[in-house]
């Protein structure tokens, strides 16, 4: 397979849009017209000549410059598609093993050269990005350190290298019988470092745990030489270093292998849809879900929009149709909200937990659907992404942002984040498809996915204006509500601006005096996380 280099995914990989779901896009945004993008020679002839000095585990070729250039953004996507890359990485270097690191540090120091830790590139915030200025950048692609090292099956203890892949991963313990279970939609090129290192969040995760629930302890290399964390169940010892890695966007060091939590493979798991006839109907049920401590894996729930339109997108429009009638027939008519939940347990254990998951939600109007609708929302979990690339080529950008709540605020936040985005297009005379989810379930708050779509401009300078006062109108709603600025994506370059917000004055500066620490000349990911 080959991934492609300006959009999602294996290259012969398509999600093929049906004449009414493009319909319903231009009923939604207005007519859209496909626009050109520039193809792989163009872009590449823009590169300019290296500035790094010659290494002999640097390639300064263009193509894997390019390659490495940008990560998923939606500024990033226009960069790609328009060939409009300000600036390159000026080499790329992929380390096997802890000494190839340490070399290219003495590298960077003895050169002046910028260092760009490298996972899978699946950055949405503009994590991996190489910023203007004088110092020649080296990205550090990590993917040749993904070996298994050890698997300690007492503790339940794995340890990989940290450019280990989501599909690595898994396909190295279930050979096994063990998973990790962190699944982000991001899984088949994400690695472990990049999920540590942006305090990432699977699908899974009410069951799994999020990634600081799994990474138990590891070693970084910085500039300064190894911090090693060693893998304990639990601690007193002061302050907890781990909790300075997670989230540390390549600013303190490279994490070079991580131990972490693994189970044995499920006996059985269950993906299943029910229908709620109005959105607060449903909030309700799963916060009582949650607070009640039953046993679900998963709880994702669609508002009204994001119901419609993954069901006019599904693609199957006779089956739908037919489905949609059916649900306007027994009352669950255009405000209806699906939720998808899963569970994850002991072949009997999963019929229990169903069983009361269920009354629970019929306690609150809920339809119950039955497996279908569950079976083929996992089976395709990891194929929605491939949908941007068809919407780009038809005309429409994509772009999605998050944020988490405590549950008194989850709802109006969820309708102002949307209203804002809303406005926002209407000021640069554009209509905007909104619509959230529920991704994240806790007992004292949710987190909120949203998704939006707008046409494209023929002008990237343009459509870059259009997404930015969006974003910004988004962001600002956030923080105004209390929000965090990312649940899940991280700060990169595109939340930088809004940290302080969250953190105050002087954990900015605690932060700042921890990269100093690690990092005094400043080598690692300039403008990530710190501004
Ligand atoms: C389609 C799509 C779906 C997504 N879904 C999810 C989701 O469900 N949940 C979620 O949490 N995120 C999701 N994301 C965001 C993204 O996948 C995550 O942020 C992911 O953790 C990034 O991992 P990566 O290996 O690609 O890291 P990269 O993008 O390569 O890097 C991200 C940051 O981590 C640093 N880094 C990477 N490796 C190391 C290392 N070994 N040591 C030190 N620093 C390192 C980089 O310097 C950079 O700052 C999604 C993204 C896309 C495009």
């Amino acid at each position: 397979m080959t991934r492609r280099w300006n959009g999602w995914g294996d290259l012969p990989i398509c999600y093929h849009l049906s004449d009414s779901a493009f319909d319903f896009l231009e009923g939604k945004l207005g007519r859209l017209t496909p626009i050109l993008d520039a193809s792989l020679d163009e872009v590449l002839a823009c590169a300019p000549p290296s500035r790094l000095v010659q290494h002999p585990q640097i390639s300064t070729t263009p193509d894997d410059r390019l390659r490495h250039a940008r990560g998923q953004s939606l500024p990033d996507w226009v960069a790609l598609r328009s060939g409009r890359i300000p600036v390159f990485p000026d080499g790329v270097s992929y380390p096997t093993n802890s000494e190839d690191i340490t070399s290219l540090f003495s590298y960077g120091h003895r050169t002046g050269a910028r260092l760009i830790p490298y996972g899978g590139g699946t950055s949405v915030v503009g994590h991996i990005n190489p910023t203007p200025g004088d110092a020649p950048v080296l990205t550090i692609d990590v993917s040749g350190l993904n070996r298994l090292l050890d698997l300690d099956e007492t503790s339940r203890l794995a340890t990989f290298g940290a450019g280990v892949s989501g599909p690595e991963i898994e396909a190295k313990l279930n050979l096994r019988g063990y998973t990790l279970g962190h699944f982000p939609q991001s899984f088949e090129y994400s690695t472990l470092g990049g999920w540590i290192a942006t305090r990432s969040s699977g699908q899974q995760s009410l069951y799994y745990g999020r990634i600081e629930d799994l990474f138990a302890g590891g070693q970084v290399a910085t500039p300064r030489g190894v911090l090693d964390i060693p893998s304990q169940p639990a601690s007193a010892a002061g302050p907890d270093l781990r909790h300075l890695i997670l989230g540390s966007e390549g600013r303190l060091g490279i994490i070079t292998h991580a131990t972490v939590r693994v189970r044995p493979l499920p006996e059985a798991e269950g993906f299943f849809g029910v229908f709620f006839h109005h959105w607060e109907q449903a909030a309700a049920a799963v916060r009582e879900i949650i607070q009640t401590d039953l046993p679900a894996s998963m709880l994702r729930l669609s508002d009204a929009d994001e119901t419609e339109a993954n069901l006019v997108l599904a693609g199957k429009d006779r089956l739908v149709g037919y489905a949609c009638r059916g649900l306007a027939l027994l009352g669950y008519g255009p405000g209806r909200c699906l939720l998808i939940y899963a569970v994850t347990a002991a072949r009997g254990g999963v019929r229990r937990a169903h069983r009361e998951i269920e009354a629970l939600c019929r306690a609150h109007g809920g339809l119950l659907t039955g497996a279908l609708i569950g079976k083929t929302w996992a089976k395709s979990r990891f194929r929605t992404p491939y949908l941007r690339n068809t919407l780009w080529e038809r005309g429409v950008a994509i772009d999605t942002l998050e944020t988490a709540l405590s549950w008194k605020h989850t709802l109006p936040a969820a309708q102002a984040i949307k209203d804002a985005i809303r406005e926002a297009a209407d000021e640069s005379g554009e209509r905007a498809l909104v619509f959230a989810h529920l991704s994240h379930i806790y007992r004292d708050g949710a987190s909120i996915y949203v998704t939006y779509a707008f046409r494209r401009s023929q002008d990237p300078d343009e459509l870059l204006e259009r997404w930015q006062k969006m974003k910004t109108a988004a962001s600002q709603t956030i923080v105004a509500h209390g929000g965090t600025i990312s649940h899940q994506h991280g700060v990169g370059l595109d939340h930088a601006p809004y940290l302080e917000a969250e953190k105050g004055p002087l954990g900015m500066e605690a932060l700042e005096a921890a990269r100093r620490v690690f990092d005094p000349e400043g080598l690692l990911n300039p403008g990530k996380l710190l501004v």
